[in-house]
């Protein structure tokens, strides 16, 4: 299959899942992730429909923006604040904030672009020590401190990466101890120039179906649109 017909399969379990669950298909956002594949397969999936794409490495979307078509890209990986600088015009999200620290370097730059960042606050669902993310337990802190310093920064809501399943429902207590997190969140009362939390980005390729019946906004699909990753 061509990544044009994998793609259109993808949205079209999308809108399956949605239905499903009693929501509108537009209430959910598909984001194709795009590690390792080249520009030219990017913009086969934009030709297909695509219009929100995803890299993990800034090197990455520097490498290919100028040869992707228009389209809005977002920064899911893990980001380092010596970084920052190279993507702030370049993409409309980053979804991996997970402290104080890179949130200070986003206000910063995005402040000196004369633009206002959205971000996503990396939550570690099962606080495995090889992801990055933040304990459930810290997110209101760090979303106080973060409001308070940071005014070229919204925070939108939370991003999460449950480990690796063998089934798709493994997923779904994950999913659902970050939908409730992200249900609290919308009661904290904070600036709501900073902070308006009306963004759940989960799940991917193996169980984005179950991540959509359990409230995700944004989910982030690779693999079963681009097929398998060459890591060189
Ligand atoms: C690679 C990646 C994805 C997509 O993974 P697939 O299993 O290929 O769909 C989603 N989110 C993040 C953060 C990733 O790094």
């Amino acid at each position: 299959m061509s990544v044009s017909d994998r793609y259109a399969e993808v949205k079209r379990r999308v809108e399956e899942a949605a239905a499903r669950s009693g929501r509108s298909a537009d209430e959910v956002t598909l984001i194709a992730v795009t590690k390792t594949h080249p520009a030219s397969e990017i913009n086969e999936a934009i030709d297909a429909g695509a219009t929100d794409i995803g890299e993990n490495r800034v090197q990455e979307v520097l490498e290919k923006y100028d040869d992707v078509k228009p389209v809005r890209w977002h920064l899911i990986g893990h980001l380092q604040t010596n970084k920052v600088r190279q993507i702030i015009d370049k993409v409309v999200m980053i979804h991996s904030v997970d402290s104080l620290k890179l949130a200070r370097e986003i206000d910063k730059r995005a402040s000196a672009a004369g633009l206002k960042m959205d971000v996503l606050i990396e939550i570690n669902s099962a606080m495995e020590e090889t992801k990055s993310g933040i304990a459930a337990g810290d997110l209101r802190a760090l979303a106080e401190e973060i409001t308070a310093e940071c005014a070229s920064v919204r925070i939108c809501g939370l991003m999460c990466i449950p480990p690796m399943a063998a089934e798709p429902e493994d997923s779904r207590p994950y999913f659902r101890e970050a939908r409730e997190l992200f249900e609290e969140m919308k009661g904290w009362g904070l600036p709501e120039d900073r902070f308006a939390p009306t963004v759940l980005s989960m799940g991917m390729s193996g169980d984005f179906e179950v991540a959509i019946e359990e409230g995700a906004t944004i989910v982030r699909v690779g693999s079963s649109i681009f097929g398998p990753r060459n890591y060189r």
